[in-house]
């Protein structure tokens, strides 16, 4: 088996063992003689699964009761709208703008009439930075995206905030343990870093599931419809479910999010360390103190010719996705959880190599 390293930035790589695991089980799941994709989404077998997943997560990062875990569907897109829809109250919403992510929710937000406060940008500096600012506790939500997965910037904290602070974690979701103490909503899609695309994650904190008005909310896009029917509502994706909940029982398997966050850690400094040592040759995009430890963008800048050459190259040694978003261009690693350090020295190694060859 040639599989290839992945640096895709999403979908993107999902750990050999969870699909390994999930081919063994394909065709006859635990010898019940059915595939998981054949059956019943109200099967006691697959509740199971969705629940079991459910539990995991709240094992992941510590939370009870006080949140909800939803699966909804229609990525993190839709929840660019469904946000406004259930939390916005008539006041204000504060947005960070760090990039085309939030931008797009942003945008999404106005188009429902909500009176938009963008109160920090770093737009000035084509997002290379995460800019320091504080929500006020007064808003109807506080809107930030905890990692920028084109630019490669993170947030090192979650700000603090009484208002409720909605996250778009879609690029470092279970990457590191997170602080919940102002988030009322977090999500993201798990194509990045917690299986196959097709599910969407929501962490939703209780008090917040009445807020939303019977009036002109469609059902299907109240978090309270889903709340009520466990996210059991319509058909979910369930073969989705079903790898995400390998995902989650091999994160725990590590040691959970804090033992995963060191193993993030390392691979970013890894990489970083060869960007910075590179005399020049390579240079990141994000600054010091706003780098991610899950994307990882930079370019070449003597001559941006060679950066489709570096993409070419690395190709051929069986690394694939390192072409940069088609918004910022040049090279991007994205080292999610399922890309391991050796994938990562792998590629250092390649990087320290070509620009021997060419600088
Ligand atoms: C990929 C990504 C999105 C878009 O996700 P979809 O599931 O395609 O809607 C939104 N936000 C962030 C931070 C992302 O990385």
């Amino acid at each position: 088996m040639s599989r290839k390293i992945n640096f895709s930035a999403g979908p993107s790589a999902i750990p050999l063992d969870v699909l390994e695991h999930a081919k063994a089980e394909f065709t006859d799941y635990r010898g019940e003689g059915y595939s998981i994709m054949e059956i019943s989404h109200r099967s006691k077998t697959f509740e199971e699964i969705h629940f079991g997943a459910m539990e995991k997560i709240r094992k992941l990062y510590g939370i009870g009761d006080e949140y909800e875990i939803l699966f909804l569907q229609g990525g993190a897109h839709l929840q660019f709208s469904m946000i406004p829809m259930n939390l916005y109250q008539g006041g204000r919403a504060e947005y960070a703008n760090t990039g085309v992510w939030t931008n797009k929710a942003i945008k999404e937000a106005k188009v429902l009439g909500v009176k938009v406060d963008v109160v920090a940008s770093s737009e000035d500096e084509n997002f290379s930075y995460i800019p320091e600012f504080k929500f006020s506790d007064d808003a109807d939500y506080a809107y930030i995206c905890s990692n920028n997965t084109i630019y490669g910037t993170q947030y090192k904290a979650m700000p603090k905030t009484k208002s409720p602070l909605v996250v778009d974690a879609s690029s470092d979701f279970f990457a590191r343990p997170l602080d919940f103490s102002s988030i009322g909503l977090l999500y993201g899609g798990a194509q990045k870093n917690a299986g196959p695309s097709g599910v969407t994650i929501v962490i939703l904190r209780k008090d917040l599931v009445d807020r939303v008005s019977s009036q002109n909310v469609p059902m299907f896009l109240r978090y309270k419809t889903h709340v009520e029917a466990n996210s059991l509502y319509n058909t979910p994706p369930t073969f989705g479910i079903y790898l995400l909940n390998l995902t989650m029982q091999h994160l725990l398997d590590l040691g959970g999010l804090a033992e995963v966050e060191k193993i993030n850690a390392k691979k970013a400094s890894t990489l970083y360390s060869i960007i910075d040592g590179s005399g020049g040759f390579y240079k990141g995009h994000a600054k010091a103190g706003s780098r991610s430890d899950m994307n990882v963008s930079f370019t070449i800048p003597k001559e941006h010719a060679l950066e489709p050459v570096f993409v070419e190259e690395a190709l051929k040694e069986g690394m694939i996705g390192l072409k940069g978003h088609r918004h910022l261009g040049g090279i991007r690693a994205s080292i999610y959880n399922a890309v391991s350090q050796s994938d990562v020295d792998k590629l250092g190694e390649f990087m320290r190599e070509f620009a021997r060859k060419h600088g």
